[in-house]
């Protein structure tokens, strides 16, 4: 047995000179920021960020703070994972207070485990800032609560994507397959069709709500609700716009979607 005391928390405003900070950016809306997030980003000489899907968190950061953008963004080549930890580690090296803002939470589908090994080879000193990630905010900005009593009892965090794009080889599709869970299921929409399938063939009712949600708490939030046998067409069909969450299960289907604002139907019928 091993006793720890220490925490890979971050305490304090900010990083500390030739100190790494993983922060989690939550889904998009600055609003749902952490304290320690928001003075984070205040006080780095440096950020090197994902490409959020809104940048109003980026206006916090001063002046003096530079910002460099290492996400996959449309039209250009992603910085490779190996160059963004070389950066890092570069970049306390000479002291700078640096932090790794990622969407969501940074050790959630977001290779901060990656970025804290390679810190920890070199030596470099880090701390994580949790964040909100998608996987609890996307559902809740549709009014689907992750767990309920008696009909979620379970919660998995999956995604669509391994590192070659294909759907992980390594899932449990019995597992995710039972009745009483609920699946959160991140950069699956391209896998939608992949995810179905086995879900069903692994026994899941092809009746089991299903909801799509795009561009959760931000400006043009969508959600498409479908079920298992009909959300790779229904999906489809709507044409989302990204980052969406798909979330499947019986707490999907509970009666607590938001009305829709005055002009716009809140259910189209299919
Ligand atoms: N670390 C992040 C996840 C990064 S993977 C987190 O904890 O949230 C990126 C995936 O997250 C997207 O493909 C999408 O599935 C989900 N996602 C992130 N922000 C989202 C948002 N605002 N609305 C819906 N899904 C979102």
């Amino acid at each position: 047995m091993v006793l720890e005391y220490g925490s890979r928390l971050a305490s304090g405003d900010a990083p500390a000179p030739g100190e790494v900070w993983l922060v989690g950016a939550g889904p998009g809306d600055p609003g749902l920021l952490t304290l320690r997030a928001a003075s984070a980003i205040r006080g780095a000489d440096l950020i090197l960020h994902d490409a959020l899907p809104e940048r109003g968190v980026l206006r916090l950061a001063g002046p003096a703070t530079r910002l460099e953008a290492v996400g996959k963004r449309r039209g250009h080549a992603p910085v490779p994972q190996a160059e963004i930890n070389a950066r890092l580690i570069a970049a306390a090296r000479v002291g700078f207070r640096v932090v790794r803002l990622k969407g969501g939470d940074p050790f959630v589908f977001g290779r901060g485990g990656e970025e804290a090994l390679a810190l920890t080879a070199a030596g470099v000193p880090w701390r994580v800032v949790p964040g909100v990630t998608a996987g609890t905010a996307a559902p809740a900005a549709a009014g689907i609560p992750i767990t309920h009593r008696g009909l979620a009892s379970a919660v998995t965090f999956m995604t669509g994507h391994d590192e070659t794009g294909a759907l992980p080889d390594g899932l449990d599709w019995e597992v995710l397959g039972r009745a009483d869970g609920t699946v959160a299921a991140f950069m699956a929409l391209s896998r939608l069709d992949e995810v179905a399938v086995r879900l069903l063939a692994a026994g899941r009712d092809a009746a089991t709500p299903v909801a799509v949600i795009a561009r959760a708490g931000l400006p043009g939030q969508v959600a498409v609700r479908t079920t298992l046998g009909r959300c790779t067409l229904e999906t489809r069909r709507a044409g989302l716009p990204t980052p969406a969450l798909v979330v499947i299960g019986a707490a999907a289907g509970l009666p607590l979607a938001a009305e829709a604002p005055s002009g716009r139907t809140a259910a189209v019928a299919s």
